[in-house]
């Protein structure tokens, strides 16, 4: 398909990559923050999605934001593009670099910078892992509310990026609602700092428009983040149905209700069978569909909010009402969940998309999703963050198989489209990157695409910032 296509790679620009690299070198203090042997670049050369692979000119892991601006100030003068890189856990192919492209990962810089309880925040470094910041905030009994699967691994840098969320953002909100200021190199090596630790600024919130830029407008260094207080206790509870759209409906029943959850996550059958095969978590085995719902405060307002949600689903004829009983079960609960895309990988490759649409459309949106993939004769498995509407199909099939692969993207595309269709849009947490980038079309038209890009080359001119994702290769002339 289409979004295979990248930039063709500057031949002059590999012809210099002896030069470069030994120019790249007098710029970092510690000599091996420059990867640029085979071997260790080829631990670069894709993120998640794996399907596709480009080995990157050279690799950096600066220590400093001042490295991080150098560098950036050096490729600009050279014309060299540049791709900025958290963990590689990326789905969309963000991180995916080119071949004439230097990968400036931010791992090794995540440090805690300050935490400041009074004011509920914490000043960290980028590099940071996503579950690194709860982690040193938790003996406090604080966290950082957004908590997407991949928290132990994927770093603050890539969810400010892909404005990434999780099973517990229902309530707290995505990334973009728990970050209050960033520090940015931009691609002229300037170092930008945007917010602070209080709520708003004065003028354009330029914070809401870096947050879930892809990595196209700089690069960020460091963050402030609100940090939350623990609720008193937390508890899940299963809701088995004998459809998908009974549970389906009984989402937009709660929802509809005005009780928002912690979480409210949706496993179709496929999905249920491997993730108990895996993680033994205690899931019912005979139902079609199955909801995790959580609720939090003191242990009166938890038996209360779940005494009203069982209500509810009584009116969808629920095949499985079961509560938390225990930490144990909860942990177990938990863990089938956030282990379902590694359970799913166990069994087949997998293709994940990432729409979103209104909750009340889902009902009608399952049974299209299942109907898709029996017209292309692939299987699929359905776990998602059902409570905010954020769908991920896993389209099943063989990545050996290139008819397969056709099938899987032409499938995916068709579901995406459902979800713009419906009310949706392609992405809910995942990003664009270049899975999704020829279908912006679908989302958007042709002003608002150009209106974007003056966005873009208003940070970035030559679009040397992770070219070729994003919009569609026709926008992006200048490369
Ligand atoms: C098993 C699994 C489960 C997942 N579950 C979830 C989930 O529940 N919710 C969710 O939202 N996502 C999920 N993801 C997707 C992924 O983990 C997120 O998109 C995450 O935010 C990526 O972080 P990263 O550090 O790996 O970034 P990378 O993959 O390295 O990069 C992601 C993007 O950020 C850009 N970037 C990286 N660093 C910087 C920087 N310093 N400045 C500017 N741009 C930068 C990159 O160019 C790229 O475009 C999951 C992925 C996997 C593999």
């Amino acid at each position: 398909m289409s979004f295979l296509v990248l930039p063709d790679p500057d031949s002059g620009v590999l012809a210099r990559r002896g030069k470069i690299v030994s120019q790249l070198r007098r710029l970092v203090s510690n000599k091996s923050s420059i990867i640029d042997d085979e071997d260790g670049r080829r631990a670069f050369e894709t993120d998640a999605l794996t399907a596709y692979r480009r080995m990157p000119l050279a690799v950096v892991l600066p220590e400093t934001t001042e490295e991080v601006s150098s560098v950036l100030k050096f490729c600009q003068r050279e014309g060299l593009p540049v791709v900025p890189r958290g963990a590689g856990t990326s789905l969309c192919g963000g991180a995916l670099p080119l071949e004439d492209s230097i990968v400036v990962g931010v791992s090794r810089m995540n440090k805690v910078l300050d935490v400041n309880y009074e004011n509920r925040t914490a000043c960290v470094q980028t590099g940071i892992t996503n579950l690194g910041i709860s982690s040193a905030v938790s003996g406090a009994g604080f966290f950082y509310a957004p908590d997407p699967s991949s928290q132990l691994a994927c770093t603050l840098a890539g969810n400010l990026a892909m404005n990434s969320g999780g099973a517990h953002c229902l309530k707290y909100g995505v990334t973009t609602n728990n970050v209050l200021g960033i520090k940015m190199v931009l691609m002229d090596g300037e170092i930008i700092e945007i917010g602070g630790g209080h709520l708003d600024m004065p003028g354009y919130d330029l914070l809401g428009l870096i947050i879930g830029s892809e990595g196209q407008f700089g690069i960020t260094t460091e963050a402030t983040v609100r940090i939350l207080r623990s609720a008193e206790a937390a508890r899940p509870m299963l809701l088995g149905f004998n459809s998908n759209e009974a549970a389906g409906a009984c989402v937009a029943a709660i929802i509809g209700s005005g009780i928002i959850p912690v979480a409210l996550e949706f496993m179709d059958k496929p999905a249920i069978h491997v993730c108990e095969d895996f993680a033994k978590a205690g899931y019912p085995l005979d139902v079609e569909a199955l909801l995790i719902v959580e609720v939090e405060g003191s242990e009166d307002e938890i038996d209360d909010l779940l005494g009203k949600i069982t209500q509810i689903a009584e009116r969808h004829d629920p095949l499985v009402v079961r509560i938390s009983q225990s930490e144990e079960q909860s942990a177990a609960i938990w863990k089938g969940r956030k282990s379902a895309f590694g359970a799913m990988g166990r069994i087949s490759d997998y293709y994940c998309m990432d729409g979103t649409i209104p909750t009340s459309r889902l009902p009608e949106v399952l049974k299209e999703i299942s109907r898709i993939c029996e017209q292309y004769k692939l299987r699929v498995a359905n776990i998602f963050h059902a409570g905010d509407g954020n769908l991920h199909p896993l389209i099943l099939y063989d990545a050996n198989n290139s008819e397969e692969v056709e099938k899987a993207e032409r499938a995916g595309a068709e579901i995406l489209k459902l979800c713009v269709d419906v009310g949706g849009c392609l992405t809910g947490e995942h990003g664009v990157g270049i899975e999704k980038r020829d279908l912006m079309t679908v989302q958007f038209s042709h002003t608002d695409i150009e209106q974007q890009i003056r966005v873009k080359r208003a940070f970035d001119p030559d679009w040397l910032l992770n070219p070729g994702k994003v919009f569609p290769l026709d926008y992006q002339k200048t490369r």
